[in-house]
């Protein structure tokens, strides 16, 4: 298996996992931003947010209000914080593996890109 994301989901590769559930984990980014930095990523593996069907894009929704908990969790709810979904090379996407980035706990660049 290549996919870094999926050998963290089987824990072949260690994690500091902060949740999951059956279709769903979020756990830190190796190398944050932010002093909140999560990743959210479904199990199964889908390289690009437009690889999803419109059944299928639902799990975006679970992802985020795994993030919305997440953000309550970490003390950073009230003040605000950032979702970012990047698809693709020239969206900035790394990984190919769907993710969801939870960025917060101090004041965010105004400027999106
Ligand atoms: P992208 O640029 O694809 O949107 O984001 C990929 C993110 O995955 C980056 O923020 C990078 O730091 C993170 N990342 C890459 N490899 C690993 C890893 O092995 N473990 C964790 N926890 N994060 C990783
Ligand atoms: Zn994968």
């Amino acid at each position: 298996m290549e996919c870094i994301f999926c050998r963290i989901v089987v824990g072949e590769l260690p994690s500091d996992t902060l949740y999951q559930d059956d279709e769903v984990m979020a756990f830190r980014d190796i190398n944050p931003l932010a002093p909140t930095h999560v990743l959210i990523i479904p199990k199964r593996h889908i390289a690009f947010l437009s690889d999803l069907n419109d059944e299928e894009v639902s799990i975006v929704g679970h992802m985020a209000g795994v993030a919305n908990k997440l953000a309550r969790q970490e003390g950073i709810a009230e003040k605000g914080y950032r979702l970012v979904v990047s698809s693709g090379e020239e969206g900035g996407q790394v990984v190919p593996h769907l993710h969801m980035h939870l960025l917060g706990g101090r004041k965010l660049s105004d400027r999106l890109c």
